[in-house]
């Protein structure tokens, strides 16, 4: 899968490349990140970006011409690129959504700054804007980065044990059971002894109700859309 992140700080992204399971994605060619530097498509000596609003007000934004430079630049190059603007007023990136991305065989990644993009560019040369919550960062540059990690991990081959990104939390529509490691008892409090005892059947039982006791405290509106055997709803109505 191709990622092609289009920023005016290409540096923000050297660090994260280089780190952990994406960096040994990388590395063995499961993905390929191409970042691009937004200035690089203006025409001026001082390689402007960016203007004042029309109509007044604070801040400046990213003007149309070099973002349309560089978004035709990018969907000239095969595969055909799906176009994400990270953005506030975005649609609420989730798990589902990185799911369904991850099947996309070729990502631009569009990160604004300052007030944002000039409108004509938004409406008519994206193909989606994705948010990251409801709250404003200075950059896209984190909201790219977490739509990567999320997408990447679906990314066939990109996390070692694939079961395990399927026993996540979201995957089967419920949060994650807790999880112990050695010692069996530290400061004082001890593992619970089901996951000792080696009866995979009770292990498996007790993580599933675990499941779905923090998903009830926590995430309540999960529950709604998650699948549920019987079984759990009975233990559910205790
Ligand atoms: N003036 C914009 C508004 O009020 O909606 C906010 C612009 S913000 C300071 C600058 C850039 O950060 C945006 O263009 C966007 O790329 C990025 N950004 C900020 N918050 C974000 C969020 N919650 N999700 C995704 N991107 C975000």
């Amino acid at each position: 899968m191709i990622f092609d992140i289009l920023t005016i700080f290409p540096e923000y992204f050297e660090s994260p490349l280089r780190v952990g399971l994406l960096g040994k994605a990388l590395e063995r060619g499961l993905l390929k990140v191409r970042v691009h530097n937004l200035r690089d498509f203006a025409t001026d000596k001082h390689r402007t970006v960016d203007d004042k609003p029309f109509g007044g007000g604070e801040g400046m934004l990213f003007k149309p011409e070099p973002l349309y430079r560089a978004l035709e630049a990018l969907r000239a190059e095969p595969p055909s690129p799906w176009v994400i603007y990270l953005s506030p007023q975005g649609r609420r990136f989730n798990h589902r959504l990185a799911r369904e991305l991850s099947r996309k065989e070729r990502l631009v990644l569009l990160c604004g700054r300052y007030e944002g993009i000039d409108e004509r560019i938004r409406a008519h040369f994206v193909d989606e804007e994705l948010s990251i919550g409801d709250y404003v960062l200075f950059g896209g540059e984190v909201a790219a980065l977490v739509v990567l990690e999320a997408v990447a991990r679906w990314v066939p081959g990109v996390v070692g044990c694939e079961d395990s990104v399927k026993r996540d939390s979201f995957a089967e529509g419920l949060l994650k059971h807790p999880q112990y490691t050695r010692p069996r008892e530290f400061l004082g409090y001890r593992v619970p002894e089901v996951l000792l005892s080696g009866d995979h059947a009770r292990v498996e039982r007790w993580r599933r109700e675990r499941s779905l006791e923090i998903t009830f405290e926590r995430r309540p509106d999960l529950l709604r859309e998650a699948r549920l055997s019987p079984e759990d709803r009975a233990f559910l109505r205790e």
